[in-house]
């Protein structure tokens, strides 16, 4: 990790085991469009609409994958699994990304309840919040989570709880600005979805559901 809490993909790279990389090199080499779920369990990571970097590290965390103090201890590269941050027995995925205090706390400040919090199956609960109408405030505070904890146990400052939470905002705003799919407002013009940019010049005609996007709602056409 870089010392701006950034991550040295190449090193991370290292961490994966063979089979993982020819997976995913495989994974790539096919080309995502021609994959469906049946035939590649998780290439729905790759259709989800966010950054690259996002989707990367929802693909490491549904591996296992992500150097947690558990994954380092299991491969030798720590003395103990435990929190370094709470001393918790063991930081697991789930720990580190969800159930760590301050953590949950930023989850519960952008409006997941204790029920979204619950799931103890990883791939579960991340499948069912990317299929969620919360996707991308998900995904936001899922990357800042990450990136809060490497700050604190590897990085150089100290972020509070404002100060992830204006970074997850922020994060949350490009990915509706940019992924989120487009409605039709009265007047044809086509504004991105998603609760932060949805604003109707005026009363907006009937709009015709055409199709659900399975990760980010509905899009919509005119009649
Ligand atoms: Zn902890």
């Amino acid at each position: 990790m870089w010392t701006d809490a950034g991550w040295n993909w190449d090193w991370v790279w290292t961490l994966l085991s063979g089979d993982i990389k020819e997976e995913s090199e495989n994974i790539h080499i096919l080309g995502f469009s021609d994959l469906h779920d049946d035939e590649v369990s998780w290439s729905w990571v790759w259709r989800i609409k966010c950054h690259e970097k996002i989707k990367f590290l929802i693909w490491l965390v549904l591996h296992n994958a992500i150097p947690t103090n558990d994954f380092r201890f299991r491969r030798g590269m720590a003395s103990s699994p435990n929190c370094a941050r709470c001393g918790a027995g063991s930081e697991s995925v789930l720990h580190c990304l969800r159930d760590y205090s301050p953590s949950t706390e930023l989850w519960l400040r952008f409006g997941f309840g204790n029920q979204d919090l619950m799931c103890m199956d990883v791939w579960s609960w991340i499948r069912n919040m990317v299929d969620s109408d919360r996707c991308h405030k998900f995904l936001a505070i899922l990357w800042w989570v990450w990136r809060w904890r490497n700050m604190e146990v590897l990085g150089t400052e100290r972020w509070g709880l404002d100060q992830v939470s204006y970074f997850i905002q922020s994060t949350l705003d490009d990915l509706v600005q940019y992924y989120a799919p487009r409605i039709a407002t009265h007047s044809g013009r086509l504004i991105a979805g998603g609760q932060q940019l949805v604003k109707f010049d005026c009363a907006p005609d009937p709009l015709v559901p055409l199709l659900n996007d399975d990760a980010l709602g509905r899009v919509y056409l005119r009649p």
